[in-house]
């Protein structure tokens, strides 16, 4: 419960110092996305809790995650609500910041998408759970990994809202390093599990970039 409604509270009160200190458009986007991430991952996850029968690389994956939480949600509040940040403000290029929200909208649907496919199945970390299933229809259909595809879509649209050279591309670069060593183990990870069936499915889908027209 308190987990729930702190994200929410947090968003409130960046959104109230931010739109005091004079960033309304940005800060509105940025609160907007917020709470879309939160409820999704809220209302999607009920039932993933199964208890976790084999987790990869412990510490490894939480140090992956604290970094793009900065990346993506600590550096964001702070440039919003803060003036720390404020020495690497810039100008954006015209119709940068317009583009943000096309870019975050088609990323927040396909992160939609893929939580309502991957159901209880889903993790924070790289953990196998009781009852674990491999998914491979819907948008699992189209991509193996249309989570991070979607995460990649709401960096990039960060970058082009928050015109900051610090917060602007934090959360692309910190979710380009989890992914990049990420990947290689989580597939591994699928593959011991459902070995025969993992590989027919990887080898007829790509990993992030959808098969259109199938
Ligand atoms: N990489 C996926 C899932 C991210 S959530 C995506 O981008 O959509 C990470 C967890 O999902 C991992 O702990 C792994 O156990 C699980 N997972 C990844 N691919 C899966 C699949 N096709 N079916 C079931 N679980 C999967």
């Amino acid at each position: 419960m308190f987990k729930t409604i702190l994200p929410y509270a947090i968003m409130v009160a960046t959104g109230g110092i931010a739109l005091w200190r004079g960033a309304p458009y940005a800060t509105l986007l940025f609160l907007l996305f917020l709470a879309s991430w939160v409820t999704v991952r809220v209302v999607l996850t009920r039932g993933a809790e199964k208890p976790v029968i084999e987790e990869r690389g412990r510490r490894r994956e939480r140090t992956l995650t604290t970094a793009v939480f900065v990346g993506m949600i600590i550096l964001p509040i702070l440039t919003l609500a803060t003036p720390l940040l404020d020495f690497a403000a810039y100008r954006g290029l015209p119709g940068q910041v317009a583009a943000g929200p096309a870019v975050a909208l088609a990323g927040l649907y396909v992160f939609w998408r893929s939580h309502e496919d991957l159901g209880k199945n889903w993790s924070a970390h790289l953990e196998v759970r009781e009852g674990h299933r491999l998914v491979t229809g819907g948008i699992y259909a189209r991509m193996r990994h249309p989570m991070y595809t979607a995460i990649f879509l709401i960096t990039v649209a960060q970058l082009l809202i928050l015109t900051n050279w610090i917060a602007g591309p934090a959360g692309l670069l910190t979710f380009l390093v989890l992914y990049m060593v990420r990947i290689g183990p989580e597939e591994q990870l699928m593959a011991d599990r459902f070995g025969a069936d993992w590989e027919a499915y990887a080898a007829r889908t790509p990993r992030l970039i959808p098969k259109l027209g199938a």
